[in-house]
């Protein structure tokens, strides 16, 4: 496992004291990578104080406006939540993502996303994601502080670090894209399903919702990627 390679994406957190606890937590754990989406709290002396030493992940925090430009970069984008939603999304449990993420982060990179203390995350959020993690808990109170969430999926990942026996890690041969390259094929495919009058854009349904969920089921690498753009393109050649 490289931990390096894993970042703590925090979605519009309302709480410095989360942040800070967030950030003490993942230093515990042997993480230093820290991504803010919009945050609705200056990171200040009550962000310091609560990470208790942790200055360095709170100093290379990074912030940036949407979770897509928090997550472009990773090949595997993780989301949690204390609930399951309407159009199920492929779950992992918390040892099954670090799993997952001790084979990915060898060659590419793991964003694990928390939603906002009082709302979560947003269907929307959750569509970028190819997994959604949820941490076992009692169903009457099912909902964790975001930083103790952020405290037991760290945990996970570096328990697994501490198991990792030499010449255990599944290296991919070929690299996976990243979320910036799945978005570009999405907007792509829908283009191509609109101009084919597959899709209907006043009536989508939850079509696109579906396609996301297989393509990223998939795990497609960056070749493959780039094979079924060749075919939307070579589809639109063919109408014109
Ligand atoms: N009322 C919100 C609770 C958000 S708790 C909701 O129902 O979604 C804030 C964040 O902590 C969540 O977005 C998630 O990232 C994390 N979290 C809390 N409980 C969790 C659990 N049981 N499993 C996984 N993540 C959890």
């Amino acid at each position: 496992m490289k931990l390096e390679n894993v970042k703590i994406v925090m979605v519009e957190t309302t709480h410095p004291g989360n942040i800070g606890a967030a950030a003490r937590a993942m230093k515990n754990m042997g993480l230093s990578q820290l991504v803010l989406v919009n945050p609705k709290c200056p990171v200040g002396e009550r962000a310091y104080a609560r990470g208790s030493g942790a200055n360095n992940v709170l100093d290379d925090r990074v912030t940036v406006e949407s979770l897509p430009d928090a997550i472009k970069d990773s090949q595997i984008v993780v989301g949690t939540s204390a609930r399951l939603r309407s159009l199920a999304w492929p779950e992992l449990d918390p040892q099954s993502l670090a799993e997952k993420a001790d084979a990915v982060t060898q060659a590419g990179k793991v964003a694990i996303v928390f939603g906002r203390e009082h709302a979560g995350l947003t269907n929307d959020e959750l569509q970028h994601c190819h997994y959604t993690v949820t941490i076992p808990s009692n169903p009457e109170f099912s909902s964790l502080n975001v930083a103790s969430a952020i405290q037991v999926v760290s945990y996970e990942l570096y328990k697994r670090t501490q198991q990792e026996e030499a010449g255990d890690a599944v290296v991919d041969a070929e690299p996976l894209a990243d979320s910036a390259e799945m978005e570009g094929y999405f907007k792509h495919l829908e283009q191509v399903l609109v101009s084919t009058g597959f899709l209907d854009p006043d009536n989508p349904r939850q079509l696109m919702k579906r396609l996301r969920r297989l393509y990223q089921r998939a795990e497609p690498s960056k070749n493959e990627i780039n094979i079924l753009r060749g075919i939307l393109t070579a589809v639109q050649k063919f109408r014109k």
